[in-house]
């Protein structure tokens, strides 16, 4: 197997130079949020952290879980600006995401910042065996949503020709992919699975799609997805995290042995928490991902809390990066379903739909939906039988659908009832999917 790397001296970079290059990046940042003077310096001195002489004492990694945590509604109540270690007149750029008031959260990058970003991005491309001659048709969303961009220059930064697609548009889509012959595809896994239905259902000579290879993210998705837009697209598809509060995508990728993603350790600090005790969580512990930025410039985080739920390995990967590896995201705290007082993941529902063996008779969708019947939290799925299979009658539907229900009752110990409906019918998404409709009864 080729193995490519972009910048090989730091991504291999030993272990305990790491941890030494981490520490130093650590103090600097918290430095740097010192000389702001900002909301996050007040945090800082709240929690015990009162003076430059208090960080230059900081002598290890450790010494983090003594430092608040950073949250979502932190940023939003600094809206718009108040975040920033550096003056606005120095940013050349800004992303939002959605808070959780209403008021968007600002992501604000200098010239350092996009340069980074580029290289880190430029790394997610190397580690999936990327290369400058490769054509990438980039069909995230460009503007505020950080995907569009970051990949885009990204690209450039690696060399590789882009075509600036953003989402949806998908006849296009299909015409550029053929007459430019694109060879990567970047974008949501769900609109990957949704353009290799299109192609399967227009694209008469398939010799004219050129893809090898695709890198997606922006939502959760299990291997048994992977597989089958693997299979249907022919190509090897590869996952990639980021949020755009830490800098977007680019945070964590998977290399070509797709055991993991690899995260950009010398940029950011990971810890997994108990996200109800706040306990830090040893390697191999399954929780939230708490993320510190170690090398932004306009908008370093201490211990920003991501609600995605992974574990770590340090165990060394065959690729020869020395950077921690995080599980496929399993889901987020927000959308963790508790159901009887268990534990449920809309990846862990997709993993047993997208199984081979059922995919031959039901199509690649599903919604969940939770409702309220007799004060008990029941779970209804919602699946879209193939059409020769739901025109062959109620009882073979029936029986596909009595058997995953048992499926996921083994998977994850609640009963789900299973509701087939007719072809077309689930919503197919062009960005981010919608797996869960909440309808129970709040009492
Ligand atoms: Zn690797």
């Amino acid at each position: 197997m080729q193995i490519r790397y972009f910048e090989k001296k730091q991504e291999t970079i030993a272990v305990s130079d790491l941890k030494t290059l981490q520490l130093n990046r650590l103090k600097k940042t918290l430095g740097q949020i010192f000389a702001a003077e900002g909301f996050l310096k007040n945090k800082l001195v709240k929690s015990g952290l009162k003076s430059i002489k208090d960080i230059e004492k900081i002598d290890s990694l450790d010494e983090i879980k003594n430092l608040p945590f950073t949250s979502k509604i932190d940023l939003v109540s600094a809206y718009p600006f108040g975040i920033f270690s550096r003056p606005v007149k120095n940013l050349i750029r800004i992303h939002a995401s959605s808070g959780t008031t209403g008021k968007p959260i600002i992501a604000g990058y200098t010239k350092t910042d996009i340069k980074i970003w580029s290289g880190l991005m430029a790394r997610v491309f190397c580690a999936a065996g990327i290369s400058k001659n490769d054509i990438g048709q980039n069909a995230y969303g460009y503007g505020l949503f950080t995907g569009g961009l970051g990949f885009h220059y990204g690209a450039e930064e690696l060399g590789m020709m882009i075509i600036p697609m953003s989402t949806g548009f998908t006849e296009r889509q299909l015409t550029m992919m053929q007459d430019i012959g694109a060879t990567v595809l970047f974008c949501t896994p769900s609109y990957a699975l949704f353009l290799s239905e299109e192609i399967n259902k227009n694209v008469k000579d398939r010799s004219k799609i050129k893809l090898k290879k695709g890198i997606f993210g922006a939502e959760p998705w299990s291997d048994e997805l992977r597989k089958k837009i693997e299979s249907s697209l022919n190509i090897d598809a590869y996952d990639i995290y980021g949020l755009s509060e830490i800098i977007g995508p680019g945070v964590a990728f998977e290399c070509v042995y797709k055991d993991g993603l690899h995260i950009n350790e010398d940029n950011f600090l990971p810890e997994i928490i108990n996200p109800k005790t706040n306990e830090v969580l040893k390697d191999g512990e399954t929780g939230e991902l708490v993320i510190t930025s170690l090398n932004r410039d306009a908008m370093p985080l201490i211990r920003f809390r991501t609600k995605d739920i992974t574990k770590l390995t340090r165990v060394k990967c065959q690729c020869g990066r020395t950077f921690v590896r995080m599980d496929k995201i399993k889901g987020r705290t927000d959308d963790m379903i508790i159901l009887k007082g268990v534990n449920v993941f809309p990846s862990q529902i997709e993993s047993v739909l997208f199984r081979p063996e059922y995919l031959e008779y039901i199509e690649p969708v599903y919604l969940i939906e939770l409702y309220t019947e007799n004060l008990l939290d029941k779970m209804n799925i919602i699946i879209e039988p193939k059409a020769e299979i739901f025109n062959a009658g109620e009882s073979r539907v029936n029986s596909i659908a009595n058997e995953i229900s048992h499926k996921i009752y083994e998977l994850v110990g609640v009963r789900a009832k299973i509701t087939p409906v007719p072809p077309g019918t689930v919503e197919r998404s062009q960005g981010k999917a919608k797996r869960i409709n909440d309808i129970r009864k709040k009492i």
